[in-house]
């Protein structure tokens, strides 16, 4: 297991993470759109020639906190975010991938909730051929 994976996904939010210390400006980031709801900036390592981040403007650890106990209103306005900083990246016309890791198996790293935006090529299939499971 990776080092910097995250194993716990019950416990409490952890306002020391990277995230919420972009969100509070103590961390550097290459901004990308920013509104009431949420934050998108590149990724620090791109695994395509387009690599964004989105994430939440509140404490969610993960994509089932963030549904679980956000607002319809907060839910709302941070997909409608990652539908503009898609837009902003010109991403619309060929094409893009949203993914989100929650918890151990999928590999999440930071403990705050985001949705990658890949785009700018081809990215090949979800998951690679000989990983597939019948
Ligand atoms: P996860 O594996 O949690 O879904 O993805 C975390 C992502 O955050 C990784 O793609 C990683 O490259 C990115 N990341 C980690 N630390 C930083 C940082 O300090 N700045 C930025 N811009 N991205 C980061």
């Amino acid at each position: 297991m990776p080092k910097n994976m995250l194993k716990d996904t019950h416990s409490p939010y952890d306002p020391d993470n990277i995230f919420a210390k972009i969100l509070r400006e103590e961390i550097p980031c290459r901004k990308i759109y920013e509104d009431d709801y949420a934050l998108c900036f590149h990724d620090v390592t791109p695994q395509a020639p387009v690599h964004a981040l989105v994430i939440p403007k509140g404490a969610y650890r993960s994509f089932s906190d963030f549904t679980a106990n956000a607002s319809d209103e907060k839910i709302c306005g941070f997909f409608r975010a990652v539908k503009q900083s898609v837009l902003l990246l010109n991403l619309e016309k060929e094409g893009y991938r949203l993914l989100a890791n929650h918890g151990e198996h999928a590999g999440q790293e930071v403990p705050h909730f985001h949705v990658h935006i890949c785009g700018g090529g081809s990215l090949g299939r979800l998951i690679s051929e000989n990983k597939t499971h019948k």
